[in-house]
């Protein structure tokens, strides 16, 4: 039976972390992504990397709605053969395209903070698969973003890091607020 974990928001140091590769997909790892997509799901997020439950082992998780892997509403899916519901195990980035896009982004680590980050449209990632073997995912458009977005927790990154200068200055307050209240709530518990 799958747990909705508490999310750890910005401020939290287990985000800035990095994580630790995984020696091999135990039951114990299966449980744990089992976990990361019914905690994604409870907040409707379309990914989740183990730093945002307090955890730090490689492991991300992601789950798009079909509409958001098409490039025009009635086209054809972007990744076609990749599963909407993808477990990255170990992630590593191999490959990305000069091809860049900015776009609008959220974290389910930074509640009311959205902003634009510019990322690679297309990536291929090495990874491992939940049968134990060394796999090799190409994604493009939307699903690349979120993959990005998650391996960047991976490695201790926020997407917050991501947004430019002014666009930094204008979170800053924000950002600030945000930090003390999660110190806070650590404090408290
Ligand atoms: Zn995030």
């Amino acid at each position: 039976m799958s747990k909705v974990l508490p999310i750890r928001t910005y401020g939290d140091p287990v985000l800035r972390e990095p994580a630790r590769p995984v020696a091999a997909i135990t039951p114990e790892i299966q449980a744990f992504i089992d976990d990361l997509f019914a905690t994604m799901r409870a907040s409707q997020g379309v990914g989740l990397a183990a730093q945002q439950v307090g955890r730090t082992e490689s492991v991300c998780v992601i789950e798009l709605p079909e509409s958001y892997d098409v490039e025009d509403e009635k086209g054809p899916r972007l990744n076609p053969d990749v599963p909407l519901k993808l477990a990255l195990v170990n992630p590593k980035i191999v490959e990305e395209s000069d091809d860049t896009c900015s776009m609008e982004e959220g974290c389910l680590s930074f509640p009311d903070i959205r902003g634009n980050v510019e990322r690679p449209w297309s990536v291929v990632i090495e990874h491992l698969g939940l049968d134990g073997q060394p796999k090799r995912t190409r994604l493009n458009g939307f699903f690349a973003r979120a993959a990005q977005h998650e391996l960047d927790h991976l490695a201790g990154k926020l997407f917050t890091d991501r947004f430019t200068y002014v666009k930094k200055l204008a979170m800053r307050t924000k950002l600030k607020h945000l930090q003390a209240e999660t110190l806070e709530k650590m404090h408290a518990s």
